[in-house]
């Protein structure tokens, strides 16, 4: 009973009530009201992402991957914002009356602005008095706030006129706010994230209205050259965006329609489409290399269509290095527990337990789109563990890929078996650093709850950049401790390493010695714990349960806290 809620327990739905029912009629409808709003060029790729999922009873026709598609940023003068739908502002909790001047219809905010004194966080709504009844949104925010405050209050001010479906937005912040640009930034990222259109198989589409053109709004008095803002990196916000996007798409989408076979097709579209080197090693190819502690978890699937995804991006001009960065993810597109089978509730939401492979795959796409100057891999480990009469059981030994023999206890730790492999795999080409992301424990999520998610290295001084790269990007994490002397309480007495422990105290600290047995030493390694993969009502400036946290944090990592420096081969 208390295994059943330690391993992987994950109660949250993108969709909350019923389940999905879709008939092939059904989703050739929604299919097509999608196909209308994406380009020629989009729209071919999408049939070549269509495939036909199988299901017991019926075929279902799905898009694998979302519409491309973007809203436009462009740049106007905060006075001229009374042509959009809708205008949103933040400013200082402090704020005078003269933080409005420089916004259409000044006098209607700075109405709103006396009716009782700010709290940081809070929103305020009204309407202005032109012919297009634009929206007007102000957000307080406090001196002290940081990244994940500003994320969190322009979260609840898209979120504040969702239900008008806004077209064209305005996003102003009152340069006497101290972090001016990082509030810009919030607002971008939230509005680009409630822009996005999650998957749905309605039988007719409800309120395709999405924001189409977003306006960074200026007080200078020059217009600012296309796409240029000193303020805010528009491509990167962009990049990062797409990279959330993706993984939220991917997450919410059914067992069904992304199974491993789907994954696989999905993987191998995006990786034709950005240019990427792209292999997929199957069973027989698994088998070859010994990977049998991801062989273990595959063996209960009913088809042989697991397989690890190997993808690299090499910057231009550099295209035969080995990886500077390696990310690896667990993709489990369906977690039953195995034999060891998981309650209804525990049950319910585990087609997201594929998160951190989605993490990995958008963080890769995402340093390809900012043409990043540093080579890197990604390593996708993608099966089901299910139930069937070739499953793995409890007390089986199983030799790892690099000769690591492994107690089986609890077929529900089946994301540290199938991550032991890809992590062996991965550490063969040499990276310097590389980096796992897992829903992998229910002891981090009773630790941390959604709201952080835990992060634990072979290298304790890389802890201060790991959590700063948390703060500063608002998907935190926190640094748990994975000291040697933990191995204890994973000794067996035939094999090398129990899996687990058979009772389950610190999982998220004792999966991380287990997952290390399968990093050499001289790899600079951290291991986070995705607990905030999915939470009710969202996170920050995501307003879906599936949160798609871990690529803005990862880009942060990566490019601006330079993870990478004094790491050697
Ligand atoms: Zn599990």
């Amino acid at each position: 009973m208390r295994r059943q809620q330690r391993t992987c327990v994950r109660n949250r739905a993108y969709t909350s009530g019923a389940m999905i029912r879709v008939s092939p009629a059904m989703v050739k409808q929604a299919g097509r009201a999608e196909g209308m709003r994406v380009s020629a060029s989009a729209r071919q790729n999408f049939r070549v992402s269509r495939r036909i999922a199988r299901s017991g009873r019926q075929s279902v026709r799905a898009a694998l991957l979302p519409p491309q598609t973007m809203p436009v940023v462009t740049h106007a003068q905060a006075g001229s914002a009374g042509n959009l739908d809708a205008v949103l502002a933040i400013v200082p909790d402090n704020a005078t009356a003269a933080a409005f001047d420089p916004l259409p219809e000044s006098a209607r905010w700075r109405e709103l602005h006396a009716r009782s004194r700010p709290r940081s966080g809070s929103v305020r709504t009204t309407v202005l008095a032109n012919r297009r009844q634009t929206l007007a949104v102000t957000g307080y925010i406090g001196s002290d706030a940081g990244t994940f405050q500003r994320l969190a209050l322009a979260g609840r001010m898209l979120k504040e006129c969702s239900a008008r479906t806004p077209q064209t937005i305005g996003l102003f912040v009152s340069p006497a706010l101290a972090a001016a640009p990082a509030a810009l930034e919030a607002l971008l990222a939230a509005a680009l994230a409630q822009a996005f259109q999650m998957p749905a198989f309605r039988a007719r589409e409800r309120g395709g209205n999405r924001i189409q053109r977003v306006v960074l709004l200026d007080t200078g008095r020059k217009p600012r050259a296309a796409g240029k803002d000193a303020r805010v990196d528009v491509p990167f916000a962009i990049a990062a965006a797409r990279g959330n996007n993706l993984v939220r798409w991917l997450g919410a989408l059914p067992p069904n329609i992304l199974d491993a076979r789907g994954y696989h097709t999905a993987v191998a579209t995006l990786a034709r489409r950005h240019g990427l080197g792209f292999r997929w090693l199957n069973e027989s190819a698994l088998r070859r290399a010994g990977a049998n502690a991801f062989l273990a978890v595959s063996s209960g699937n009913s088809r042989r269509e697991a397989g690890i995804a190997h993808l690299t991006y090499r910057p231009p001009r550099n295209r035969a290095r080995a990886p500077d960065v390696a990310l690896v993810g667990k993709g489990i597109v369906f977690d039953t527990g195995g034999v060891n089978l998981k309650t209804h509730r525990s049950m319910l939401d585990m087609h997201t337990d594929m998160s951190g492979s989605a993490v990995a795959l958008a963080t890769l796409l995402a340093l390809a789109e900012l043409r990043a100057p540093i080579a890197v891999d990604a390593w996708l480990a993608i099966t089901e563990n299910h139930i069937g009469p070739d499953a793995y059981r409890p007390q089986e030994i199983v030799t790892a890929s690099n000769g690591v023999t492994i107690q089986v206890i609890h077929t529900d730790a089946e994301g540290r078996m199938v991550l032991a492999d890809t992590l062996a795999l991965a550490a063969r080409t040499r990276p310097r650093f590389m980096i796992d992301f897992a829903t992998l424990t229910g002891a981090c999520v009773y630790s941390l709850t959604e709201r952080m998610s835990g992060v634990l290295t072979n290298r304790a001084d890389l802890a201060g950049k790991l959590v700063a790269a948390g703060r500063t990007s608002g998907e935190r994490v926190w640094h748990f401790p994975s000291d040697a002397d933990f191995d204890s309480d994973l000794e067996s007495k035939i094999a090398d390493i129990l899996q687990c422990s058979a009772d389950g105290k610190g999982d998220h600290i004792l999966a991380t010695r287990f997952l290390g047995r399968f990093v050499p030493d001289e790899i600079a390694w951290a291991h986070v714990d995705l607990s905030s993969a999915t939470r009710s009502g969202g996170l920050a400036h995501i307003n879906t349960d599936v949160t798609g946290f871990g690529v803005r944090y990862a880009l942060e990592l990566i490019l601006r806290h330079d993870i990478l420096k004094g790491l050697k081969r």
